[in-house]
C-alpha cells in the first residue's frame, strides 16, 4: 500500500461530468489499496472569470494595491472544486473529506498572488487517511502566518500537489492533465510535437522556466528538492483502464541521468509570452549603472530576466531587460521617477510585443555550436534577434513576438525533434 499524491488541473475538473471521471478514477486506486491525496485546481476558465470581476471593479487602480483581497477571491475556485470532488467521490460510495489550505494547514509566506510554501502539516491528513478516507488537499493556496490566505501564482496547484508529496513523503506525485504528458514542444503550437517518455529533471526545469506552462516552475523546483517521482499523464483517458497501465504512461521526470542514453541534444522549444522588453537609452556608462538601474526594481519586487547592455559610445551606453508583462507598467514608472530622480537617461522605450524562444537539452553541454545552428534557422526565416541569453542547457532569444509560432516550428523542425531518436523509440 503507498500513498500517492494525484493533482487534477483545471480542464481536467471543467465539469460535473469531468469532477465525477475524476472521482471514479481516484477511487479505483484508493480501492486498490493506495492511500489518496488528491489535489484539484480551480474548474477552467474559474480563476480567469474571478480575477477579471475584480479588475471591473478597480479598472485603474494598480492590482498590487488589492493583492490581499485578490488572493480572498481566487483561492475560492480551488475551494468549490475541491467540495465538488469530496463530494463526488462520496457519491461512488468513497469517504472523502477536503481541507483548505488554511485548515490542513499549509503555511506561507505574506507575498499575495505569488507567496512560497514554507511548511505543510500533515498530521490531520494522515489522521484522515488512516481511517482510509480520500482526502482532498485544496491546490493554489495557503495561509501566512497572520492567517491570511494566500495563492502561489498562476499554475499553482502543481506546486501544491508537489509540496505536498514532498512533505508526505509520497511515493509518487501524479500531475493529470489535458495532454498526455510533456512534449518536445507546445503540442497545441506543433502538431508534430512529440511526447517524451522521460524527461531530466533539470531539462524540465528549463522547460518551464523558459514558459512552457505544463507544470509550474515551482512544482519542479520542490520535486528536485526532495526528490519527488514526478509524472505528467492525461486525465482524459478512460477513468477505468488498469492501474499498471495507467501508472507507466505519460512522461516520467527523471533525476538520475542514464549514461546508457544517447542524450538529444536540444530535447524541447519553450516559448513565452508573458515578457516585456524595457530599454533604458543613453545612460552614463560608469560603474554602478546596472545597479542603478535594476535595484529599485529587484526592491519593488519585480523579477528581471534578459539583461543586454550595449557597448559605450561617447560614454553613454543603451541597458535593456525584460520583465513580466504584469509588472511592466510599475518598472516603467519607476524608472521615470529614477530619470528625475538624476538616472541621467535620454530616454525609456518600452516593448510589449516580444516574446521569448527557448531551446532546451542536457545534450548542449557536450557539443558546440548548437546556439549558432539556432540562430542560423531564424536567420533564414528573416526573424531578427533582440536579445539572447544562454546557460550551459538552454539558448533564448527575445524576438517580435508576430514571429513567434514560426520560429517556434521552424526550430522543432531543424533540431530533429519530429523525428522519434532511436534511442528513445519504444
Ligand atoms: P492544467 O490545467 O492541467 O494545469 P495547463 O493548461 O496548466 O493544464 O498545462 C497543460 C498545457 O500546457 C497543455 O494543454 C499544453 O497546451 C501546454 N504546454 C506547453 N508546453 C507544453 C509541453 N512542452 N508539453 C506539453 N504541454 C505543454
Ligand atoms: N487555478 C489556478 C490558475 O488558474 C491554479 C492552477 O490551476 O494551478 O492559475
Ligand atoms: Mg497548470
Amino acid at each position: 500500500m503507498a500513498l500517492i499524491v494525484h493533482k487534477y488541473g483545471g480542464t481536467s475538473m471543467g465539469s460535473t461530468e469531468r469532477i465525477r471521471n475524476v472521482a471514479r478514477r481516484v477511487a479505483k486506486w484508493a480501492r486498490a489499496g493506495h492511500q489518496m491525496v488528491v489535489v484539484p485546481s480551480a474548474m477552467s476558465g474559474e480563476t480567469n472569470r474571478l480575477l477579471a470581476l475584480a479588475k471591473e471593479l478597480a479598472p485603474t487602480k494598480p492590482s498590487d494595491d488589492y493583492s490581499r483581497e485578490l488572493d480572498m477571491l481566487a483561492a475560492t475556485g480551488e475551494q468549490a472544486s475541491s467540495a465538488l470532488l469530496a463530494i463526488a467521490l462520496q457519491a461512488e460510495g468513497m469517504e472523502s473529506v477536503s481541507y483548505a489550505g488554511w485548515q490542513v494547514p499549509i503555511r506561507t509566506n505574506s507575498a499575495y498572488t505569488k507567496a512560497r510554501i514554507e511548511s505543510i502539516d500533515d498530521k490531520r491528513v494522515r489522521a484522515d487517511l488512516a481511517t482510509g478516507k480520500v482526502v482532498i488537499v485544496t491546490g493554489f493556496q495557503g495561509m501566512d502566518e497572520l492567517g491570511n490566505i494566500t495563492t502561489l501564482g498562476r499554475g499553482g496547484s502543481d506546486t501544491s500537489a508537489v509540496a505536498v508529496a514532498a512533505a508526505m513523503k509520497a511515493q509518487e506525485c501524479l500531475i493529470y492533465t489535458d495532454v498526455d504528458g510533456v512534449y518536445t514542444t507546445d503540442p497545441r503550437v506543433v502538431a508534430d510535437a512529440r511526447r517524451l517518455n522521460t524527461v531530466s529533471f533539470e531539462e524540465m526545469l528549463e522547460m518551464a522556466s523558459m514558459g512552457s506552462k505544463v507544470l509550474q516552475i515551482r512544482s519542479v523546483e520542490f520535486a528536485g528538492k526532495y526528490k519527488v517521482p514526478l509524472r505528467v499523464l492525461s486525465s482524459f483517458t478512460p477513468w477505468d483502464i488498469p492501474i499498471d497501465e495507467e501508472a507507466k504512461s505519460g512522461t516520467l521526470i527523471t533525476f538520475e541521468e542514464d549514461e546508457q542514453m544517447e542524450q538529444a541534444i536540444v530535447s524541447g522549444i519553450a516559448f513565452n509570452r508573458d515578457e516585456a522588453k524595457i530599454s533604458v537609452m543613453g545612460v552614463p556608462d560608469k560603474p554602478g549603472i546596472a545597479y542603478q538601474i535594476l535595484g529599485p526594481i529587484a526592491d519593488a519586487n519585480i523579477d528581471v530576466d534578459v539583461i543586454i547592455q550595449n557597448l559605450s559610445k561617447d560614454g553613454k551606453t543603451d541597458f535593456s531587460f525584460t520583465v513580466n508583462r504584469g509588472d511592466y507598467a510599475r518598472a516603467i514608472d519607476l524608472l521615470r521617477t529614477r530619470i528625475v530622480g538624476g538616472l541621467g537617461a535620454q530616454d525609456i522605450v518600452g516593448d510589449t510585443k516580444i516574446c521569448k524562444v527557448s531551446i532546451v537539452g542536457i545534450g548542449m553541454r557536450s557539443h558546440v555550436g548548437v546556439a549558432s545552428r539556432m540562430f542560423r534557422v531564424l536567420a533564414e526565416e528573416g526573424i531578427n534577434i533582440q536579445m539572447i541569453s544562454t546557460s550551459e542547457i538552454k539558448t533564448s532569444v527575445v524576438i517580435d513576438e508576430k514571429y513567434m509560432e514560426l520560429a517556434v516550428r521552424a526550430l522543432h523542425k531543424a533540431f530533429d525533434l519530429d523525428q522519434i531518436p532511436a534511442d528513445r523509440a519504444r
